[in-house]
């Protein structure tokens, strides 16, 4: 059986409500629990409104303001508990895998803890059995058009700022036929588009088969019949298995997109964060892929304030952010996280006031930046997927555009337009983060 799940009224007391915070690899957790409830028969929702008997809070773990909103929900509820609000409440993901124990301590009202790999332990406490022939399937929370799908699990990676692997261990493909059945089961649903994630995508089949397989995951999705966009997220810059670039360019499924965080760009800071690349081969690398996947859209986050980061560091990544010109770009303050070769070895000697300005000086930077670069689109025509209307406007995507992350197509138009369809739109206005377009022909 398979719903999506969307807000539900206030009036009746939600059985199981499901939070998801943080990433979309915590969301494909979140969408399997209630999977699996919804296969047992049980009442589920996804951060509905209203009263809950039972609230499931999936936690991130990741960095200060993460743990903090995670700490802040887990606060909240336990406060509604107190007001009879709620009956339960369970935590699980990262937040919880990582520090269970002091959690455990310091707030005692919680009513149950799980990690990041307990899914069927967590089930059997919401009073359900774990079905094993519901693996693969996901009762999605998105758009009903699209979804994440998810091809491994934890990270091998050094990185030195990273406390994933310490949440979400060591890296774990699934093979290509179940996930091959899992978007032909999403497909059938109503699924055109899927974003694919992990840790780091470029790691793929490594550990199940010996060697890199993204290319060969990329074609066998790609035969998936009624899918329309196979997009990649997290791609890791050393490693990066080049044979993809002619699928991408070639296969008309593949989008020209391409998530590829690379954190810095000064090879002292590279190797501060063990990244195992320095700068000279982080400018071949983007070259070559824009060489040979001509206007694909780059995406790429950064990390700035790490330890060993100098001044002239920082200038050096904000003249490579101005030379490089990426279509998206999204950035993060350093956070100095103990058990990580960064927290345990280095001091977290960059000031406050020095991580936050160089935040806004890179996000300035790129704020021009995607000015310019969606001011060119102007008068060009994008085969455009709708997402929704709102305020009388439709909101699509291009191939170049993840939901919730990058930018929105504005339109304005009598026609109807039908979420999850494809319209040939042609943009007369941009600013940085939005397209505003009509249809061809309207
Ligand atoms: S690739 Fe690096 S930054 Fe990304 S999850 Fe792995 S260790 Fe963390």
């Amino acid at each position: 059986m398979h719903t999506n799940l969307h807000k539900k009224d206030k009036r009746v007391r939600n059985n199981i409500n499901v939070i998801t915070l943080g990433c979309s690899k915590n969301l494909v957790d979140s969408e399997r629990l209630l999977s699996q409830l919804n296969g047992n028969g049980i009442e589920a929702t996804h951060e509905a409104e209203g009263d809950s008997r039972t609230v499931v809070i999936n936690t991130c773990g990741f960095i200060d303001k993460a743990k903090e909103e995670s700490v802040n929900t887990i606060l909240d509820f336990v406060h509604r508990k107190g007001k009879g609000e709620v009956e339960k409440v369970v935590v699980t993901g990262c937040l919880s895998q990582r520090y269970k124990d002091d959690l455990k301590t310091e707030i005692p009202e919680v009513d149950a803890w799980f990690g990041t790999q307990d899914l069927p332990d967590l089930v059997d406490y919401l009073g359900a059995d774990y079905k094993k022939e519901l693996v693969g399937e996901r009762l999605t929370t998105t758009d009903s058009h699209y979804a994440y799908l998810k091809i491994a699990e934890g990270c091998n990676r050094p990185c030195s700022f990273c406390a994933i692997p310490l949440m979400r261990g060591k890296h774990n493909s699934r093979s290509i036929e179940m996930l091959k059945d899992e978007a032909r089961f999403l497909v059938s649903k109503g699924v055109k588009e899927i974003m694919l994630i992990a840790q780091d995508l470029t790691y793929y089949g490594l550990d199940l088969y010996g060697k890199r397989r993204l290319d060969d995951l990329l074609q066998n999705l790609a035969e998936v019949d009624g899918l329309e966009w196979i997009r990649m997220h997290y791609a890791y810059p050393s490693g990066f298995p080049v044979e993809v670039l002619p699928i991408i360019r070639n296969n008309p499924k593949v989008c020209n997109y391409l998530d590829m965080p690379l954190q810095h760009i000064s090879s002292n800071v590279l190797k501060h964060m063990r990244r195992g690349i320095n700068k000279e081969r982080t400018i071949d690398l983007v070259k070559r892929i824009r060489d040979e996947v001509p206007g694909i859209a780059l995406r790429t986050t950064m990390l700035v304030g790490h330890p060993g980061e100098t001044e002239q560091d920082h200038e050096e990544l904000l003249r490579f952010i101005e030379d490089t010109r990426f279509d998206r770009l999204g950035v993060f303050t350093y956070s100095h996280e103990e058990n990580t070769h960064a927290g345990d070895k280095f001091e977290d000697e960059v000031s406050p006031e020095d991580k936050e300005r160089r935040f806004e000086e890179v996000m300035e930077a790129q704020m021009d930046i995607s000015f310019e670069l969606n001011r060119e689109k102007i008068g060009k025509t994008y085969r455009t997927i709708i997402d929704k209307e709102e305020d009388g406007y439709f909101v699509g995507r291009t191939e170049y555009d993840s939901p919730e992350v990058d930018n929105e197509v504005l339109i304005k138009t009598p026609e109807l337009l039908i979420p999850g369809n494809f319209y040939d739109i042609k943009i007369n206005d941009a600013t940085e983060y939005d397209l505003m377009g009509s249809p061809v022909g309207a």
